[in-house]
């Protein structure tokens, strides 16, 4: 059979343990022998971003917003047990965050469903897709130890040398302290973005914050989102039959768990963090949980939602062939050669993307499964196999 032809390269950014493992094997089993596969090369994996001082996740970056789409794979973001471990020579940043810095953008996270998985919310009828704001808040905050007495105040010098100043409090003994920001046009992006994304998906959109108590900062972000929505949206959220629903977080948090789903749920992003890992959960597995990066310019970042799955590395390296679920790094490729399809005009590849996903489902439907969905298949599996085998099935049926 001839390989399906390529235009652009995708940008391909490698990574780190089980999930750089699986990785290889996709590649090798699912992808190179259909496509001519064509990527730009970036490997982010721990040891090498110390190597490059992480100039290497800036460049990958730089690549994404260079060519248009990238694809993921996870990686570690040091601490000081990673730093021993890997000997290195420097903390670096999230990977995710510097890119996300760089790109702006917001990001798309949606559950993989499938028949056999029902989600551990039994009212639940339509995944709910997390839209998470990309930039800023706590993931680029300043933050200091105060070791004892004295003020602590927050200082906005203009360009011309004056002042403003407010307290954010007087400390009679040691404590700690953050500053964090977001940027206006950032925050228009966002809501931009979550607009989009719910009109061409057709779902109805939720935006939550905690305005009751943060007036000024959660108070713009509610104002900005309400400005877009009056101003760019509202007619054209009518005439699709899309409602735009504000509501305080908590409130949000309580409905999403008594309601039907089907929505597009924005969230601030600290907010996306959280509850992106309690909608995979509860959806089935956080192996089941796709994640893209849209940015304001127009390029796409695919992943799957899930971390590097540590524990299953230690086991492979001890000679372990793991049950580690790839659907949702197998849905990252799918998604990048979607996109990379739809941009360059190639149907051969958007076909090929669309039958990968299918085989992938088809796959678990037919009741061979990773471990992880094992525990909750209903009905219960026919067969549980190692991620070796369980993709070598999924391209029996490609
Ligand atoms: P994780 O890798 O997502 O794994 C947490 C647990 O979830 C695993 O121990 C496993 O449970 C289960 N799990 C996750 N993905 C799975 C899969 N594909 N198949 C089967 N089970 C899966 O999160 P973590 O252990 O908190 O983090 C590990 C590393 O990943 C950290 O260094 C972190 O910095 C990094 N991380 C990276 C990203 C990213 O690059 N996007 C995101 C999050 C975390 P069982 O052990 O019970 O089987
Ligand atoms: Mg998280």
């Amino acid at each position: 059979m001839a390989k399906i032809n390529m235009k652009t390269p995708l940008v391909e950014i490698d990574g780190d343990e089980m999930t750089r493992v699986l990785w290889e094997v996709i590649k090798e089993k699912l992808l190179l022998p259909f496509i001519d596969l064509k990527t730009e090369y970036y490997d982010l994996g721990l040891t090498n971003r110390d190597n490059t001082n992480d100039e290497i996740t800036v460049k990958s970056a730089e690549a994404v917003k260079r060519l248009g789409v990238g694809v993921k794979c996870a990686t570690i973001t040091a601490n000081t047990a990673r730093q021993k471990e890997y000997n290195l020579k420097n903390l670096h940043p999230s990977p995710n965050a510097t890119i996300r810095a760089i790109l702006d953008g917001t990001v798309f996270r949606k559950p993989i469903t499938v028949n056999r998985i029902k989600p551990s919310i039994n009212t639940w009828k339509a995944p709910i897709v997390i839209g998470r704001h990309a930039y800023g808040d706590v993931y680029k905050a300043a933050e200091m130890e105060i070791d004892g007495p004295g003020k602590v105040e927050l200082v906005y010098t203009k360009p011309d040398g004056t002042e403003r100043r407010a307290k954010v409090a007087d400390f009679s003994g040691s404590g700690i302290v953050q500053g964090m920001h977001n940027f206006d046009e950032s925050i228009i992006s966002f809501a931009r973005a979550c607009f989009l994304y719910a009109l061409a998906e057709k779902l109805p959109i939720w935006f939550a914050t905690k305005d009751t108590i943060s007036k000024i900062y959660d108070g713009r972000f509610k104002a900005i989102f309400n400005e877009v929505y009056e101003t760019e949206f509202k007619e054209k959220c009518a005439v699709a039959g899309i409602s735009y629903f504000y509501t305080l977080i908590d409130d949000a948090v309580a409905r999403v768990v008594k309601g039907e789903g089907g929505f597009l749920w924005a969230c601030k992003n600290y907010d996306g963090d959280v509850q992106s890992d309690m909608i995979a959960s509860a959806a089935g597995s956080l192996a089941m949980m796709t994640s893209v990066l849209v940015s304001p310019s127009g390029v796409f970042e695919y992943e799957a939602a899930h971390g590097t799955v540590q524990q299953h590395y230690y086991r492979w390296q001890k000679g372990e062939k793991t049950s580690t679920n790839p659907a949702a790094l197998i849905f990252a490729w799918t998604g990048a050669l979607a996109k990379r399809a739809e941009l360059d005009n190639i149907n051969g590849l958007a076909d090929f993307a669309k039958h990968l996903e299918t085989a992938t489902l088809k796959t678990i439907e037919d009741g061979i499964m990773t471990g992880d969905l094992a525990k909750l298949s209903d009905p219960p599996p026919q067969k549980v196999l190692n991620s070796w085998d369980f993709i070598d099935a999924i391209a029996s049926r490609i």
